[in-house]
């Protein structure tokens, strides 16, 4: 039920019914985490513990002890409190409406104006959006403010310094802490930040620009980035065909998704921005949600949220639904992987534009892992000081990303250059330290697209272990049933980034 009521909502969360349905699992979950909270006590303190432990894996009772480390009933006041203020941020992100060239616009709509050839009207689309959330700003600060402040309550009580720890075991991550992140920042910061820095440079006299300006950063070729062909039922059909010719589990699996309607895909009045994939229990069924708009995201749905669908769809032969999706960081490997397990298809939705979309991805992909990196090294720094004021957060934003994205220029709009930037990151407010997790899957989806590249059959099999996987096995687990490199080891990221790196040195990109 909560599911179907969260899907409904995000589709349309101006409709009474699922906001009031909203509320209700708001004010209830807490409830509901107290009783999975007595399961796990009584799963670890059974006689049978070991039978357990042998019938389902010792994963399972790692899981349970971090979970009876996250929560007790002192709590479950704040942990309210922290779900409706998560759902105001929401509400007021969805509440995002500005005029634009005479029309009423969302977030999502306002997307394609940010991708146009002409510079002027790139700037002024981004002036616009951030222009609203400078008018909103007292609204962001204040509700982070005291997401903040709950969130170093609910440590405090429970026993911990600070919201950190406690964050990472809310994430279920049993099997590296905040040094292990820490020291991997480290190294983006050492092999992964000159790449991007020269990828900077080509784009830029790609574009033929003497200065890269932040509305400028996704505008990847003079003209217009590729974009793909026709209309939404096109573009499904032409993902059906691919999944049929890539293998006989996403024929079956694709199949699944369209004949009963699994996905709601284009952008409408109300709905949440994003996309996202879910899944209803009772039904065994994965659920894809999105806001086509005609650019390159749109694929980035069928290969990004259809790789979670697959995994999902492939693990539901899991027993316990504990272990029936990994913790996140590993999620993300099955989603990211698939965007580039799917490239020798990707002509069906670019046509003649399709080398332009493969390089315009690869670099896109990896230019994210410092701004991702920037997202995580913030909230260390938001938690270890809980009582900063909004101003030295947004200070701190700005020397961090100094330090990931050393050309980010945001030519003079104040509540960029002031540090406003990271207030329309979702995840900041509404899933703490639920970021790192993109970067960290990211690395492990270059290492699957170096294996496509060198044998597609054993690549295939690795992949497909992985998604039966499911969460069985917490991420460096996991990693090693797919045979891949664990990113915090030193030397592994540099192994991983030279390979993409060399490979989009082969490209010439003028030419494209
Ligand atoms: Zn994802």
């Amino acid at each position: 039920m909560e599911s179907i009521a969260s899907i409904r909502y995000t589709i349309d969360t101006e409709n009474e019914f699922y906001n009031s349905e909203k509320d209700y699992f708001d004010e209830n979950s807490p409830k509901i985490q107290q009783i999975e909270n007595e399961l796990q006590k009584i799963i670890l303190n059974s006689n049978f513990k070991e039978e357990f432990k042998e019938k389902y894996g010792e994963h399972v009772l790692n899981l349970a002890e971090v979970g009876l480390k996250t929560f007790n009933e002192d709590i479950i006041e704040e942990l309210k409190e922290e779900n409706k203020l998560n759902s105001k941020y929401v509400k007021l992100l969805g509440s995002v409406k500005v005029n634009f060239e005479g029309q009423e616009r969302n977030l999502s709509q306002m997307r394609p104006f940010m991708l146009v050839p002409d510079r002027s009207k790139r700037k002024e689309a981004m002036k616009t959006i951030f222009g609203w959330f400078d008018e909103h700003q007292n609204e962001f600060d204040d509700i982070y403010d005291q997401l903040v402040k709950i969130r170093d309550k609910m440590a405090k009580k429970l026993g911990y310094d600070n919201f950190i720890e406690l964050a990472y075991y809310r994430l279920s991550r049993t099997d590296y802490n905040a040094e292990d992140v820490a020291n991997y920042r480290k190294q983006v910061e050492e092999f992964v930040v000159p790449v991007a820095s020269e990828l900077r440079k080509r784009q830029k006299e790609r574009i033929n620009l003497d200065k890269l300006y932040y509305y400028d950063e996704d505008y990847s070729f003079e003209g217009g980035n590729p974009k793909p062909e026709g209309s939404t039922e096109e573009k499904v059909n032409k993902a059906q065909k691919m999944y049929k010719e890539l293998s006989k589990e996403t024929e079956e699996f694709f199949n699944f998704m369209v004949e009963n309607e699994l996905m709601d895909l284009d952008s409408k009045k109300g709905k949440t921005p994003g996309g996202y994939c879910t899944f209803i229990f009772d039904y065994d069924s994965p659920f894809i949600f999105s806001n086509f708009n005609g650019t390159s995201g749109d694929v980035d749905v069928l290969t990004h949220e259809a790789g979670h669908a697959f995994q999902s769809y492939q693990s539901r032969h899991i027993e316990l639904p504990e272990l029936l999706f990994p913790t996140l960081e590993s999620a993300e490997i099955h989603s990211m992987s698939m965007e580039f397990i799917t490239y020798p298809w990707w002509d069906l939705f670019y046509g003649e534009q399709t080398e332009k979309a493969k390089f315009m991805h690869l670099s896109e992909a990896l230019l994210f892992i410092p701004y991702g990196v920037s997202v995580d090294e913030f909230q260390h720094w938001v938690y270890e000081n809980p009582e900063a004021t909004p101003e030295s957060r947004r200070k701190k934003w700005s020397e961090i990303e100094k330090k990931y994205l050393p050309e980010r220029d945001y030519d003079g709009v104040d509540y960029l250059v002031n540090g406003g930037f990271w207030q329309k990151q979702s995840h900041i407010y509404e899933s703490p330290f639920y970021y790192i997790d993109y970067t960290l899957a990211q690395i492990c989806a270059f290492q699957f697209f170096k294996k496509f590249n060198e044998d597609r059959k054993i690549a295939w099999e690795d992949y497909l272990r992985l998604c039966k996987a499911g969460g069985s096995k917490p991420f460096t687990g996991l990693i090693n049933i797919a045979n891949l490199k664990n990113p915090f080891k030193d030397g592994s990221l540099k192994e991983t980034i030279d390979f993409v790196e060399s490979y989009l040195n082969k490209i010439n990109d003028k030419t494209l």
